[in-house]
């Protein structure tokens, strides 16, 4: 099956997903009461699938969706401060073809970038429990086999890291004994020359208390660019 054909079926499959019915239940309740502000939205209030180039090098998996994000728009990362200062990494980079994503009809294309996450229903508090990321990390399992050309996964925060490596052990890309610690910019080393990089998450708590710059996240990309290339 040809890899657009194979990623499109998974990012139709999880908006139907049920494995999690807290989850499903908080996001639909989440999507009814919304936020003021957003009133005269109608929130997606499901799972919210990948976005991204089929054919992409760098793999991008982040945490969960924003309760009045990605839970509101239906893309992951769109509609509120983690995917503005992603996005705009991510035009910098060559990567996007805008800098900003506000909505799913929004015109944003990614070239070279697919993006994801751990967990696709938002969780109360930002604060996945660990049976739910099991219950969604076959997701993570499906795209690595759909994104044939990955070399570079990039993982936003520890949760993204350690679910990274538990699915590249789960899809015998490699073993970790001991696993590797999480670092902004740290690097593990794949067989073909492939790499698993981290990066601070793109939260607010990081971006607006300077933990995480607009020149961190791109000496990151750039270094992600570099491994890709090979
Ligand atoms: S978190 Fe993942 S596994 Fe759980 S209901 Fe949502 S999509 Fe399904």
């Amino acid at each position: 099956m040809a890899a657009r054909t194979h990623l499109a079926r998974i990012e139709r499959a999880i908006p139907s997903c049920t494995r999690c019915p807290e989850l499903r239940a908080y996001c639909a309740e989440v999507a009814r009461a919304k936020r003021k502000a957003f009133e005269s939205w109608e929130y997606w209030g499901r799972p919210v699938p990948g976005i991204g180039d089929a054919a992409a090098s760098i793999w991008i998996v982040g945490l969960a969706p924003a309760a009045h994000g990605a839970n509101r728009t239906g893309r992951v990362f769109t509609g509120d401060r983690s995917g503005d200062f992603l996005y705009a990494a991510l035009h910098r980079a060559g990567l996007a073809n805008q800098p900003t994503s506000v909505s799913r009809d929004d015109g944003l294309a990614l070239s070279g970038v697919y993006v994801s996450a751990a967990l696709r229903c938002a969780p109360p508090a930002n604060k996945p429990k660990p049976h739910e990321l099991g219950n969604c990390s076959t997701y993570l399992d499906e795209e690595e086999h759909a994104l044939r050309g990955w070399r570079v996964i990039l993982a936003l925060g520890s949760i993204a890291w350690g679910s990274a490596l538990a699915m590249l052990e789960r899809r015998g890309v490699a073993g970790f004994r001991p696993k590797p610690k999480f670092g902004h910019g740290a690097r593990v080393a794949l067989d073909e020359g492939r790499s698993l990089i981290g990066c601070y998450h793109v939260s607010q708590q990081n971006t607006f208390t300077g933990v995480l710059t607009p020149a961190m996240i791109d000496e990151v990309l750039a270094q992600a660019k570099r491994f890709a290339r090979g």
